[in-house]
């Protein structure tokens, strides 16, 4: 067999791999992968039709509205995928009218080249409309290449249907299609340059997945906050710039009272208040995360701990002041605090974290709703001049 004959293979082939895996990917849970899985079947489907002609002019008629379907479901992931409104009315409104129009083209006209060029510059369009509206959001590099390599699939369908309708003297008879210079051209640019566009889609779309069930993982249902998992990457994922600064950690006191007073769904209802103060008051300093139960924990990178020590006597007041009314409870609540630097010399972050504990454990037993500086910390001349000792309670 020669290598031109194999070539049409190829397209096929590849293009329902890239299908199979969208509807793998598509267990994941994912919403755009039947779109594109879709896509890339009918393309594949397309190819499979123009190399195996049942009859000619059913051939042209439905490779067509294939190849229309296909740009139909490209646009659709496209738009799914940067979250961009679908304007489904729209775009088949526009493949209803290319279809009327093919229609005339291939059963009254009979005309090869006017279908050829109609269904690329319809294809193009399609797609190119889809394209304009998600062009600004594409923000990571992988979705910046997804709307470059579609830009690509676009100026090839509009190259090739201007070159060959107007710069060649191309046969008009649906039966010399297979044997054209136009088919062989489609199968040399879509195993080329065209194949970035289902990999760089297929990328984005993984790309996506991981990053959705990563969020996921590293997140607190409850609060929103990062969960403990997620708080130990973002530290770890830091540089060693920011290694140093001060570790809050805050436990609400006398908590398994309010479980037990007013129930487990309005403890929920605490745990989440001091989740959105924690978030307001020390959020914009640092990294804040949910570390178990109803305890929270906040790093401070480049904070002193005497201003950590400031920022979570905020937090304490914040959430002490917090009215529970609408939840039929006019109880208030309070939070106590620990407060320790976290050292150049810690080669783990639990040493802080443990440190930080022992500050919180101090405050409780002084009597809660209070926050304590870890001892190793209070060492300072800062904070003899305050006439309180080592260990003692530094602010109320
Ligand atoms: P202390 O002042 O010493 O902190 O006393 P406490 O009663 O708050 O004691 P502790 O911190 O040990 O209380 C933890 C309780 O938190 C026990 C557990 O039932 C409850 N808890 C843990 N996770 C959740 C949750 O997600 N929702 C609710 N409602 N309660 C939770
Ligand atoms: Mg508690
Ligand atoms: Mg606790």
């Amino acid at each position: 067999m020669e290598t031109s004959n194999l070539i049409v293979y190829v397209p096929p082939v590849l293009f329902s791999l890239v299908a199979g895996c969208f509807f793998l990917l598509g267990r994941l849970g994912l919403s755009n992968t039947w779109y594109w899985g879709a896509g890339f079947a009918q393309t594949a489907l397309g190819f499979v039709i123009s190399t195996f002609s049942v009859q000619p002019t059913f051939d042209a008629f439905a490779s067509g509205l294939i190849f229309m379907g296909a740009s139909y479901c490209y646009g659709s992931g496209l738009l799914s995928h940067f979250r961009v409104p679908m304007q489904t009315t729209q775009r088949l409104t526009f493949v209803v009218l290319y279809t009327l129009v093919l229609t005339y083209l291939v059963f009254v006209e009979k005309s090869l080249i006017f279908q050829l060029f109609l269904t690329d510059m319809a294809f193009a369009f399609l797609l190119g409309w889809a394209i304009l509206r998600v062009r600004r959001q594409a923000s990571s590099g992988i979705d910046k290449a997804l709307v470059v390599t579609s830009c690509i699939v676009v100026l090839d369908s509009v190259s090739r249907a201007t070159y060959f309708t107007f710069f060649t003297g191309s046969s008009n008879d649906f039966a010399d299609f297979a044997d054209s210079a136009y088919n062989l051209a489609v199968h040399l640019t879509t195993i080329t340059v065209c194949m970035f566009f289902p990999f760089s889609a297929l990328a984005a779309v993984g790309h996506t997945a991981l990053e959705r069930y990563r969020r996921a993982a590293e997140t607190d249902e409850l609060t929103g906050l990062l969960n403990r998992r997620g708080f130990r990457y973002a530290i770890e994922r830091g540089d060693n710039a920011t290694r140093h600064g001060s570790l809050i950690i805050c436990d609400i006191d006398h908590f398994k009272g309010i479980n037990d007073g007013y129930g487990h769904g309005f403890g929920d209802e605490v745990i989440r208040g001091l989740g959105e103060d924690l978030l307001q008051v020390i959020g914009p300093h640092g990294c804040t995360a949910r570390y178990g139960g109803e305890e929270f924990v906040a790093f401070l990178p480049g904070v002193d701990v005497i201003t950590a020590r400031d920022l979570a006597q905020s937090l304490r007041g914040a959430f002490a002041e917090r009215a529970w009314v609408a939840f039929d409870v006019s109880e208030q609540f309070t939070v106590s605090c620990g407060v320790a630097s976290l050292r150049a010399e810690d080669t783990r972050l639990e040493a802080a974290v443990e440190r930080a504990d022992r500050a919180l454990y101090a405050a409780k037993a002084a009597g809660r709703n209070r926050v304590f500086v870890d001892t190793a910390d209070v060492q300072t001349p800062l904070y003899l001049a305050t006439g309180h000792s080592a260990g003692e309670r530094l602010e109320a």
